[in-house]
């Protein structure tokens, strides 16, 4: 039996003809690690039909665009390229034009308004069949294929290739969807209920990542949390924590991340797993979003402030050095003065080592679209601007808490700027730049010896 067919991969068939074979692909990925990891997965597939990859879209005879609907310029983008994919287009009338991702599910209708040259409009749970749509094309034009809420779970397969982009460090989606609803969050609608790949599945998969010499992986799903809620293992619910031990079991897998979970759900289990298994990186990215009270309550997050610290401070507690990241948002509906002065009090209680800050933009079909109160943009500038200085002071403060210790680190490749230079990544997910030169995916042993604002730099030990 070929290793797919264990693995449960969909086995491309000898019998199938291979339509493609030989042409080539172009993708482009908009959007966030569950997008860049859909994308290794579409060109797993296309090059499971026999097809090669060019970094030329101009020149490939498929052109998959993978969207993101979280931020509204995201949708400005998107239209503006598939303006110069029409071009091409024309130069190279056989050119496949295909659309996948959130916006290609919430907005198919629109896509096809805008851009009528689009060949393929495939939703969230579509990926799979992205080769059969582009057979379907040849023979009968345009197809449009999208996640319907009457689509049923067991529809999406647990298994596809893959065409990672790392050789040693890899993502595995253990949810797709998201049951929140968080008010200013598109997710819910475009990504569907939460379900959950069953343990086997996940922990196979780490398994052959483990043999194919992938050493870091990050486990991938909008509530890891909530993993398992939706499954039924013999009348028991597997769980994340558990999830999180069994992963750390497996052969050559030596650090393990995951993202997001979510702090209404994240309990003293998972802290626990995480400081019990070697593998799993003393590294956690907990979303605060605003610190008020009321702001969190029109956002429908479930938490308060207080809350919020409470599990920051057990996760300390329990995870030794642990490394804190988080997403703010400024500038949500309603926000006040004083809403945004409990942001800063959160932040600079909390310390986070860093954190992803946005201002708010309202993404049309979520709630806080159609919420009354805007708070007009200069304003939100010169709270972010606040914000981001505070929270870089704060980041600067712990690097430089590093200096004189020993972390442990994984090289990425040489440094954008010096190719003398090796950028690694330490367990708490920090930049840390060692001179030499070092092939990607190797530990490392580093003294910090300077810190700067955004990285910091160590010698080998
Ligand atoms: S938890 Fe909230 S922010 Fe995260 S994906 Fe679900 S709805 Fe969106």
């Amino acid at each position: 039996m070929s290793e797919s067919a264990i693995l449960g991969l969909p086995v491309v068939r000898e019998s199938r003809v291979q339509r493609r074979a030989g042409n080539s692909y172009f993708i482009r990925t908009f959007g966030c690690q569950m997008n860049e990891h859909d994308s290794e997965r579409i060109a797993g597939l296309l090059e499971a039909d026999g097809m090669v990859r060019t970094d030329a879209a101009a020149d490939a005879d498929v052109v998959v665009l993978n969207t993101c609907t979280i931020r509204e310029n995201a949708d400005q983008r998107l239209y503006g390229y598939l303006g110069s994919l029409k071009a091409d287009k024309q130069k190279k009338p056989g050119m496949r034009i295909v659309i996948g991702g959130c916006t290609a599910q919430k907005d198919k209708e629109i896509v096809r308004e805008r851009a009528p040259w689009v060949d393929v409009v495939f939703g969230t749970h579509n990926i799979h069949r992205v080769v059969d749509l582009l057979d379907r094309v040849d023979e009968w034009g345009p197809v449009t294929e999208i996640w319907e809420e009457s689509s049923s779970p067991d529809d999406v397969p647990s298994f596809l290739p893959t065409r990672r982009e790392s050789e040693h460090s890899a993502w595995v989606t253990i949810t797709t969807g998201c049951n929140n609803s968080c008010t200013f969050c598109i997710v819910p609608i475009v990504r569907g209920p939460e379900i959950s790949r069953r343990p086997g599945d996940v922990i196979r998969e780490i398994q052959r990542l483990g043999d194919e010499g992938v050493v870091e992986i990050t486990l991938l799903g909008q509530n890891v949390n909530s993993y398992g809620r939706d499954l039924d293992l013999n009348g028991r619910q597997p769980l994340f924590a558990d999830l999180l031990r069994r992963a750390g079991e497996v052969e050559g897998i030596d650090r393990i991340r995951y993202t997001s979970p979510h702090p209404k759900d994240i309990q003293e289990d998972v802290a626990r797993a995480m400081a019990e298994t070697t593998a799993v990186a003393s590294q956690l990215h907990l979303p605060l979003q605003s610190g008020s009270d009321r702001v969190l309550s029109s956002m429908h997050r479930g938490y308060t402030a207080k809350r919020f610290l409470e599990k920051l401070a057990m996760a300390r507690e329990v995870v030794a050095d642990l490394s804190v990241s988080t997403d703010i948002i400024v500038g949500f509906p309603g926000e006040t003065d004083d809403d945004f002065d409990a942001t800063l009090a959160v932040v600079e209680g909390a310390r986070f080592d860093s954190a992803y800050m946005f201002q708010f933009s309202p993404r049309p079909g979520t709630p806080a679209a159609d919420m009354p109160d805007h708070v007009p943009p200069a304003v939100v500038q010169e709270r972010f601007d606040r914000l981001v200085a505070m929270q870089n002071a704060i980041t600067y403060e712990q690097n430089q808490e590093r200096v004189g210790m020993i972390e442990r680190v994984l090289t990425e490749g040489p440094s954008r700027r010096n190719p003398q230079v090796a950028t690694t990544r330490s367990e708490g997910n920090r930049i840390v730049h060692v001179e030499g030169i070092y092939e990607p995916g190797r530990f490392l042993d580093l003294k910090i010896t300077r810190a700067a604002p955004h990285y910091l730099e160590g010698t080998l030990v």
